[in-house]
């Protein structure tokens, strides 16, 4: 789960960790009065959307007009302006895809006085197991380009889960970074305190770019970003309260609602299959047949009638999907309940697109009977190969 920089920048304060102080706005009628009353002298004005790159975004059909969803400025009226300006706009960076992303949260910060720009990380590194640090001079730039034009710039090393964070990782930190005076006992606060945030959380991502040094020496947050384990949230209630729905894929949020693994995808075939691996079987096949999956989904072992139904709505709300193709195997799943499921939904959501279903295993030839029974324009396919074969001959004519 993701939550918004001026959440995450809570979270750091109740570590400690410094930040700027500011005020989020979800409504234009407040700027005026937030403005006012943080008093200046510079004020920052930045969009709230869930992704990155927005000092460098562009708004698109708006009077915002120019570059920049983050915006610096000494004028209290345009500092309004901003507000006013960026409030229900789309701001498009390359992280938000073409269509963009409508910020519906302001965050106004205090301006920081800039002496450089770092970056600073923390993440699960996979093939260790272990959470991760990631450093480097190059603040305010994509870490990936940095790591491919110079690698040599970013310092990464891994904290033994045993032993914990030690000073010693905040010197080596401070050292890569160039840090003087006060800013090095800081750092190993920060690293400290980063990691004991990372852990008690639950968090997948840290990201701050920039970590600053202001002009009088001293370290500050400027951005943050924080991501959540998905399974860990059941203990962490004051993390779900930051969530953000508006944010999210409204296919993808109807989904979790019925406990569906769904993720929307931009191909064209809607796909509704049990067990992950066989989605991914079935959308690498569909691949293989020429054509693209418009989502991943896995109903799960023991899915009703009433999820698969749901399931079936959330694929035809979709105007990408062209054809679909329901791909089950009946293990603890009964394909009678499948066959069942499908044929409720078509009868309640209609049936704009071919559909091509393949059943395998409990109750096949029940299922398979439902299906023949229920009048619907149903294809039907014996196997996997021949089921994306023939949808996506449906499809592509
Ligand atoms: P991002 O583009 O989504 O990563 O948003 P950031 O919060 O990182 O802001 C982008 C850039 O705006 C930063 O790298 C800074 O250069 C600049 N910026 C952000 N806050 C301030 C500030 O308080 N003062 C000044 N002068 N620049 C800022
Ligand atoms: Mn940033």
């Amino acid at each position: 789960m993701n939550i918004h920089e001026y959440q995450a920048k809570e979270i750091l304060r109740g570590y400690g960790i410094p930040t700027g102080t500011g005020i989020a706005v979800t409504d234009a009628s407040e700027a005026r009065k937030t403005v006012d009353d943080m008093g200046g002298p510079v004020w920052v004005v930045k969009s709230q959307i869930h992704a990155g790159g927005r000092g460098k975004g562009t708004f698109k059909e708006s009077t915002a007009g120019e570059k920049g969803g983050v915006r610096v400025t000494k004028d209290a009226d345009e500092a309004v302006a901003f507000v006013e300006q960026m409030l229900g706009s789309t701001l498009v960076t390359h992280q938000t895809g073409p269509a963009g992303k409508q910020v519906n949260r302001i965050y106004i910060e205090e301006g920081a006085d800039i002496a450089r720009e770092l970056y600073l990380s923390l993440l699960v590194d996979r093939e260790t197991s272990r959470i991760s640090f990631i450093a480097s001079t190059e603040g305010g730039m994509d870490i990936e380009a940095v790591a491919e034009e110079t690698p040599e710039k970013i310092l990464t090393f891994s904290v033994d889960p045993v032993t914990g964070v030690r000073p010693f990782h905040g010197m080596r930190v401070a050292y890569a970074l160039g840090l003087e005076g006060a800013a090095v006992k800081e750092c190993v606060k920060l690293i400290t305190s980063l990691y004991q945030l990372f852990v008690e959380k639950d968090c997948s991502l840290v990201e701050i770019n920039p970590l600053i040094v202001t002009g009088d020496g001293h370290l500050k947050c400027l951005d943050a970003k924080m991501n959540f384990d998905s399974n860990a949230l059941y203990r962490h209630p004051e993390i779900v309260a930051y969530r953000d729905e508006t944010e999210e894929d409204p296919k993808e949020l109807e989904a979790s609602k019925y406990d569906l693994n769904y993720i929307a995808l931009d191909g064209e075939i809607g796909c509704m299959v049990n067990g992950a691996g066989l989605a991914m079987a079935t959308m690498d096949i569909i691949k293989l047949y020429g054509s693209e999956p418009a989502n991943f989904l896995d109903v799960g072992g023991g899915a009703t009638k009433e999820k698969v139904t749901e399931a079936f709505k959330i694929i035809t709300s979709d105007p990408q999907v062209k054809g679909i193709l329901v791909n089950i195997f009946g293990g603890i799943m009964r394909c009678d309940v499948i066959a069942e499921g499908v044929i409720a939904a078509v009868k309640e959501v209609g049936l704009q697109v071919p559909l091509v279903v393949r059943l395998e295993g409990t109750n096949v030839e029940l299922g398979k009977q439902i299906i023949n029974n229920s009048g619907l324009s149903v294809i039907a396919a014996d196997n996997l190969a021949d089921a994306a074969e023939k949808i996506v001959k449906a499809v592509k004519g």
